[in-house]
């Protein structure tokens, strides 16, 4: 059975990655959504089990205990994680899976699992990365001090990423990661079958 591609879409908080990944699974009907746990708290509009899993910091801490997660992080303050199950089930049955994730989640998870896509989403450059998490106007003073103080040196992480790929609009954005996506489906490694003939 060919194996379905884990897909690491990372980068620093407002470049874009929520954007891109829904016009991604908009486009591309056979990718999961791999939904995270978290321990913050709901935005306007979001739903449990839709963006997230919404829970507390006990009951995530009971999660990690449990070793439910591939991977998670203390992100600007609040828990992050990947549950490991769906992953394993999606992948073995042939199902890409995409995880939207932070950067030190992406690290973990190139440990874990290197045969992954690992994708770092760049922004055109610090002020529009700016302007874009301001202009989302979801944080209060603090977190948004957070994301933007963190927002070089997650960058710079970039570096140990398969592919960097610039969100300087959303469409073109997308259409560079459907390229990655079709080269990474023809990987040698994804389908050692097709050898046997
Ligand atoms: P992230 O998930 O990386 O934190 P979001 O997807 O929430 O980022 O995007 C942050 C803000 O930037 C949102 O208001 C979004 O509409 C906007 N945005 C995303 N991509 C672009 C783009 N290519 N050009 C302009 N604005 C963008
Ligand atoms: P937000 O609070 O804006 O939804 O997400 C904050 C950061 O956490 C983003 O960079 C997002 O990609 C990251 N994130 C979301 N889910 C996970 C996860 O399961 N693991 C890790 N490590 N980071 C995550």
């Amino acid at each position: 059975m060919k194996k379905g591609l884990l897909i690491v879409i990372s980068g620093a908080s407002g470049t874009g990655k929520g954007t891109v990944c829904k016009e991604l699974l908009a486009r591309e009907s056979g990718i999961a959504y791999s939904v995270s746990a978290t321990s913050r708290a709901p935005r306007a509009g979001e739903e449990e089990g839709r963006e997230y899993y919404f829970r507390t910091r006990e009951e995530f801490e009971q999660m990690i205990a449990d070793g439910a997660f591939l991977e998670y992080a203390d992100v600007y303050g609040n828990y992050y994680g990947t549950p490991l199950a769906p992953i394993e089930k999606r992948r073995a049955a042939g199902e890409d899976i995409l995880l939207e994730i932070d950067t030190q989640g992406a690290l973990n998870v190139m440990e874990r699992c290197p045969d992954g896509t690992f994708i770092f989403l760049l922004p055109p450059s610090l002020e529009e990365l700016h302007r874009r998490i301001m202009g989302r106007g979801t944080e209060s003073e603090e977190s948004l001090a957070r994301r933007l103080a963190a927002a070089r040196d997650e960058i710079l992480l970039g570096k140990r990423y398969r592919y960097a790929v610039l969100n300087d609009a959303v469409e073109a954005a997308t259409e560079r990661i459907q390229t990655i996506l079709a080269a990474e489906r023809m990987r040698a490694d994804m389908d050692p079958a097709q050898f046997e003939i």
